[in-house]
């Protein structure tokens, strides 16, 4: 692993940081209430700030920084995604796109037909269309093949009964991805087909999940005889599990999460530095404590590396994207933990009250990680992955 940017890299990372110092105003950096995340902005100046931030990625295809020119994305090499999203991550920037970039943009480049990706590529690269994801249902998580959702071929259309759950920013989101029952009679992995659903079609009831950090993010949605095109089907028929599965080459170290680690712990020692009730907290073993989170951000940041050296040298990562996404999720909850131990009192304060430390955030973070090791496959499936295809155990 060669761990110092190449004279291009220098080159990439003083362009982002030029892009970054233009339209990324001071006082906005870390400002940590991300604009999908939450729903609109409250003020306006805020709202113009994020319209304005918007509107400069996009102009740059840097909305979907990996995907090809050709469809509006930045034509970025893993190497330079990975330099774009560290940089971002660093001032703790905006993102737009969510699910529309990471996940659909990519299937429908791949496997979409040339009307579906006039109809919807373009709104995701400009960042005006947001999408949901409908995979997880009641009985299907883990085990996702077993959905039950029914999609039955009725003319030009498809007639959907079910229901959805935990699908994040699915109130907020002009369209869903999801995955539905075609054939009940096959195997399971091979009965399931992928739709685009437009939100606004009538039979969708959503309704809110408020989760134990009173956001709400995620919902879930029932399906009453709701019509979906059939031109709205992705890939075949029946082989929904195998287009839902695709991972392009595009990055997955997922460096802007490990940033925002270490960007944590050092938010943690400064206002211990600043709080004098901090320091009283911060005795030998508390102290102790700390550094053994800012060593696991450290490793964390490492882990991504190791993912981002293998796909430069043309590697698919496997049950490293594993070891990957659990530790980080882990150590997530630990950080907001030892932070919470040093606040003391103080941690019971919430977003918007003058005094909460670190704005709030450490609180809010203390209990919304609980999910970090749930959500995108759980720490025990995670694990299951690297005991089978990392140690080459056999399965349980
Ligand atoms: C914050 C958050 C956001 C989410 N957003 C979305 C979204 O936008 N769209 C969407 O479709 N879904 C979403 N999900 C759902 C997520 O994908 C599921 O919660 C996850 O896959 C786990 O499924 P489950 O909740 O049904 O738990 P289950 O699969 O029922 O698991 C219950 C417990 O059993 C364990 N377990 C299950 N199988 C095994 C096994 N084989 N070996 C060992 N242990 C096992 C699990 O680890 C877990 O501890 C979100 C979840 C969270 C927490």
């Amino acid at each position: 692993m060669e761990f110092r940017d190449s004279p291009e890299e220098t080159a990439f990372r003083q362009e982002i940081r030029s892009f970054i110092e233009q339209n990324l105003p001071q006082q906005r950096r870390h400002d940590e209430v991300m604009a999908e995340e939450y729903g609109p902005p409250a003020d306006t100046e805020r709202a113009k700030f994020i319209e304005d931030w918007k509107q400069a990625l996009a102009g740059r295809g840097w909305i979907a920084p990996h995907w090809p020119k050709e469809y509006g994305g930045g034509g970025m090499s893993v190497g330079e995604q990975f330099i774009f999203n560290e940089e971002m991550a660093r001032v703790r920037a905006p993102t737009f796109g969510g699910f529309g970039v990471t996940m659909i943009g990519p299937v429908l480049i791949m496997y979409g037909t040339d009307e579906q990706k006039a109809e919807h590529l373009p709104g995701i690269t400009s960042g005006a269309v947001t999408w949901c994801q409908g995979y997880s249902e009641p009985g299907a998580g883990s085990d996702l093949a077993s959905l039950q959702t029914r999609a039955v071929r009725d003319g030009d259309d498809y007639v959907l009964n079910g229901q959805k759950i935990w699908s994040s920013g699915a109130h907020r989101a002009d369209w869903m991805f999801m995955l539905a029952r075609t054939d009940p009679d096959a195997p399971k992995h091979r009965g399931i087909s992928m739709f685009l659903l437009d939100m606004k079609t009538p039979g969708i009831q959503i309704q809110p999940l408020v989760n134990m950090a009173n956001d709400h993010a995620f919902n879930q949605e029932y399906f009453d005889n709701v019509r979906i095109p059939a031109k709205n089907l992705v890939g075949e028929q029946n082989r929904g599990w195998y287009v839902g599965a695709t991972l392009l080459d595009f990055e997955r170290s997922n460096i802007g999460a490990a940033i925002g680690l270490r960007n944590t712990v050092n938010d943690i020692i400064r206002f211990v530095e600043e709080n004098p009730d901090a320091r009283v907290q911060a005795n030998q073993a508390a102290r102790l404590e700390l550094a053994d989170r800012a060593i696991e951000a450290e490793v964390g940041r490492l882990f991504s590396y190791r993912i981002i050296s293998m796909q430069k040298r043309g590697q698919v990562p496997n049950y490293e994207a594993s070891v990957n996404k659990m530790y980080r999720s882990e150590v997530q909850q630990r950080i907001a933990q030892t932070g919470m131990r040093l606040v003391g009192l103080y941690g019971n304060l919430w977003r918007g009250n003058t005094w909460a430390p670190l704005r709030g955030r450490l609180s809010h973070m203390y209990v919304a990680s609980v999910s970090a090791t749930i959500a995108a496959g759980t720490s025990e499936i995670q694990r299951n992955v690297i005991a089978t295809r990392g140690l080459g155990l056999p399965r349980g």
